[in-house]
């Protein structure tokens, strides 16, 4: 579909997508029960039934209703295996965008957010989510699998229900190359993980934002946006698709408790959330995994798209601590409801 591109002299990534006049109109909301023909057919729709979540998927022209979480391939892909061959070199380089472009509606409630599905549902969603993304890895061409979700209108969301991208490409992508480099680098020196001993360095520190058993949140020394966070495991662990059902369990809870803080610190809040994975191929550098949440409070300015260099209202400090009472409110409710 796309060529995937790169600067005349840096490395860094785009894609000229092929704009595609049939493209399902977001405003019809084609995620929501009802319109399930709108989209293509499901790979996995969940379904509860007597207690039970069953796993079903679509057929060629019965679509499973009463879905708890819909699973497909997107309409409107922004990688595809049925790339032509479009390989040139520097100063034009350019190699086919190639790969799977997967949606997750994680909700089938055209009302809910991130921040306000329930622990259970969250769980569910990340089960969803290891599952395709193990698949995914089995998949021919499929070097990094991108997992990405946005909240809002700033961070381009005009199509509820909640849903998460799961895109693969066939190279790693720039930032989790660098934070690969970085981490394999300090490793071999210094014979600690950097992210462990960052986790050892904010824990119960004034960025802190909130604990569970086995994750942290906590806002960076130097966050790119106001309100930045990060969810991270306690202990090393380079594999998301290795995690527990009970690991999964605590994530699902310190994602709504920061998401559900986050929505109670700013109103209408924009954001996007990014899972940071290390690659699971063979041989490939590996990062301590953790999510980064930007929350999307201004435009950025000449100063961040020309020269790289983020402006921040908001220390990570008082973000921390404004977060932090909301979250830890937040995580209270839902254990006592729980
Ligand atoms: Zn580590
Ligand atoms: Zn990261």
């Amino acid at each position: 579909m796309g060529d995937m591109r790169k600067g005349y002299v840096s490395e860094r990534f785009m894609i000229v997508t092929k704009k595609d006049d049939k493209v399902v109109d977001p405003n019809k909301f084609p995620y929501a029960p009802g319109n399930e023909s709108m989209t293509n057919p499901s790979v996995l729709s969940l379904v509860a039934r007597e207690g039970m979540l069953q796993r079903l998927q679509d057929n060629e022209d019965e679509y499973v209703k009463n879905w708890s979480i819909r699973v497909f391939e997107s309409k409107n892909p922004i990688v595809s295996i049925e790339s032509e061959n479009s390989y040139s070199e520097r100063p034009f380089y350019s190699e086919p965008a190639y790969g799977y472009h997967y949606i997750v509606v994680a909700t089938p409630n055209k009302k809910d957010t991130f921040a306000t599905i329930d622990i259970e549902q969250w769980s569910n969603v990340l089960v969803v989510v290891q599952d395709r993304l193990r698949w995914l890895y089995t998949q021919k061409g499929v070097t990094y699998v991108s997992i990405y979700g946005y909240h809002g209108e700033l961070a381009g969301n005009t199509n509820p229900p909640p849903h998460l991208h799961l895109l693969t490409f066939s190279t790693i992508p720039p930032i989790i190359e660098e934070e690969a480099e970085a981490s394999h680098k300090i490793l071999n020196e210094k014979g600690v993980c950097p992210m462990c001993q960052v986790i050892n360095e904010e824990t119960a520190g004034p960025r802190q934002v909130l604990q569970t058993e086995g994750f942290i949140a906590f806002c960076p020394w130097s966050p790119s946006y106001p309100y930045e966070f990060w969810v991270s495991p306690k202990k090393h662990t380079t594999s998301f698709s290795k995690i527990t059902q009970k690991e999964i369990n605590d994530l699902s809870l310190i994602l709504r408790s920061t998401l559900g803080g986050l929505s109670k610190t700013i109103k209408n809040v924009s954001y996007n959330l990014v899972f940071h994975l290390s690659p699971e191929k063979k041989n490939s550098r590996q990062i301590h995994w953790h999510l980064e949440i930007y929350p999307i409070t201004k435009p950025w300015s000449g100063l961040e798209r020309g020269y790289g260099i983020f402006l921040n209202d908001v220390s990570p400090e008082q973000a921390a601590e404004k977060l932090g009472a909301a979250c830890r409110k937040e995580l209270a409710k839902l254990v006592g409801i729980t």
